[in-house]
């Protein structure tokens, strides 16, 4: 197709989730285009996200330290934790303003066809969080798809037995899409709208 750095560039952005071969063909010759301390920046913003930052210890979400900013706030509750397939439900569940309590990132949800069962999410770290009794109220807040309903059917399962109370978010929220593609005013109602399962 192209030579050497072009075809490169066309590869690599084609790896990209929901980039496909022609999106990758027009980006790339979009900087080719584009000045070179435009196209500096961009691939500083790169080097630096890699460099920088990393996984919160306690939560799983990104954090430039070993603790990231929701767990390390004194104000937020111990006795909440929302459960979220990745770290952008968390933004998007901030953005509600509904929500004073923590978070555990699960690193995605089950998914049989792609291969990803129960022990490759954050599932046994969530549990040893739940062990000190600390926390009275789990809310499971993975997306309204098949995967995220199935992650939520088996957590509750796990959880409601230790005697912590399980809830989901309302319906409401547009059915096999994702969490982050919920308005704020519709997910912050589905938070105030949860309706306990199990427990
Ligand atoms: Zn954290």
């Amino acid at each position: 197709m192209y030579e050497g750095a072009v075809q490169d560039l066309i590869d690599e952005l084609g790896r990209l989730p929901g980039v496909g071969p022609k999106s990758a063909q027009r980006i790339a010759f979009h900087l080719l285009a584009a000045d070179a301390a435009d196209v500096r920046r961009l691939a500083d913003a790169l080097t630096e996200v890699k460099a920088r930052v990393q996984f919160c210890e306690t939560c799983g979400n990104v954090a430039e330290s070993a603790t990231c900013r929701v767990c390390a706030d004194p104000r937020r509750s111990d006795e909440v934790l929302c459960v979220v397939e990745e770290p952008k439900d968390v933004v998007a569940i901030e953005r509600t303003r509904e929500f004073r309590g923590r978070y555990h990132v699960l690193g995605g949800a089950i998914n049989p066809i792609e291969n990803v069962g129960p022990d490759d999410l954050r599932i046994s770290q969530l549990m040893s969080r739940l062990a000190d009794g600390a926390v009275t109220e789990v809310i499971i807040a993975t997306d309204p798809n098949v995967e995220g309903e199935a992650t939520a059917t088996y957590l509750s399962r796990l959880i409601a037995p230790m005697g912590v109370t399980v809830s989901r978010l309302a319906s409401g929220l547009p059915v096999g899409g994702d969490l982050e593609y919920a308005d704020e005013v519709t997910l912050g109602r589905a938070f105030e709208g949860r309706r306990v399962v199990g427990g």
